[in-house]
């Protein structure tokens, strides 16, 4: 534990540890979260860990699934039969609005929960039924962390009592067509989906597994093509902040996904994967003390994708 790179980080949360922003309040077993909380990890390319504070505590993944999600159905599907359903480009809306194409009536992006909803049946031939297919996402999620996942139960029925919202924007899509199923089976398998409990190696594992093309550090296992990694990465890296995306492209350069229970992961190809976690958040929905740890991380090591060679 008492490696350099363990003092590092150690270093870098006490000097990130002024804390503003405020817990996500709009699921209530979120509300409950102790706001305290701060830990960080990262993983290299061979599957060294290192990791600094409450690296052990266990919160939801909620939007963090979402690149991953997405890697599973396109996986299953190809990337052209996915882009019929679901679009690559910056909403400019928050992360629950009604952002869809009015051409093609789909969801501008994986990343928001409109598109995230869609690409959750989009995981698996589509005649699967609503267990199945859940499980066949929360199994890829693990496949990506190297172990098995469990989902939070309370945060799973804290959020089904208030997800009306979700519920409507999956009316939506499957009022354009865009989904086939019925939007009850949808919102819930997503929900589960973003209920899945991670810690922040796990969250470092998974973003090496698409920094290295898709093959997991620790088990070896391919669990997406490489192709499919970088078409992920790439709309991490526009998408995946919401519209804090330009802020944080300048200012970090490392393609990244933030979750509302205060999780970030980042995926820098070839270089790192990072996960960070600390449970207020600013008004664009990300972890302000986990923001400001990979600003640092990315000045100290020169991780930046715009990195002058
Ligand atoms: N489950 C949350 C929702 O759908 C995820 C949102 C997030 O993490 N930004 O509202």
């Amino acid at each position: 534990m008492h490696s350099p790179v363990g003092e590092y980080l150690q270093q870098i949360l006490s000097e990130c540890a002024a804390d503003d922003g405020a817990v996500a309040d709009y699921i209530p077993e979120l509300a409950a979260a102790d706001p305290d909380h701060l830990a960080v990890a990262l993983c290299t390319p061979d599957g060294t860990l290192y990791s600094a504070g409450d690296a052990e505590r266990r919160f939801t993944i909620q939007s963090i699934s979402k690149p991953f999600a997405y890697a599973l159905a396109l996986r299953d599907h190809g990337i052209d039969a996915v882009l019929e359903k679901v679009g690559v480009e910056l909403s400019g809306d928050a992360f629950n609005e009604i952002s869809l194409e009015e051409r093609t009536g789909r969801p501008e992006n994986p990343m928001i929960n409109i598109g995230a909803i869609t690409t959750h049946t989009l995981v698996g031939p589509a005649d699967l039924d609503e267990d199945a297919r859940t499980s066949r996402v929360i199994e890829g999620l693990g496949a990506f962390a190297g172990r098995e996942l469990t989902v939070d139960e309370d945060v799973f029925a804290s959020e089904m009592s208030e997800v009306w919202r979700n519920l409507a924007l999956a009316s939506l899509v499957r009022a354009n067509g865009i989904i086939s199923g019925s939007p009850e089976e949808a919102v819930r398998g997503y929900t589960r989906q973003c209920a899945a409990l991670v810690d922040v190696r796990d969250l470092a594992v998974m973003g090496m597994t698409l920094a290295r093309g898709g093959t997991n550090p620790l088990t070896g296992e391919q669990v997406v093509p490489e192709e499919v990694a970088r078409q992920v990465l790439s709309v991490m890296t526009s998408c995946g902040m919401y519209d804090a995306a330009g802020d944080w492209l300048s200012a970090v350069g490392i393609p990244a996904k933030s979750g509302v229970a205060g999780g970030i992961l980042g995926a820098l190809p070839g270089q790192v994967g990072a996960g960070t976690f600390s449970p207020r958040l600013d008004r664009f929905g990300n972890s302000v003390r986990g923001v400001r740890v990979f600003e640092r991380l990315s000045r100290d090591m020169n991780l930046h994708l715009m990195r002058i060679p």
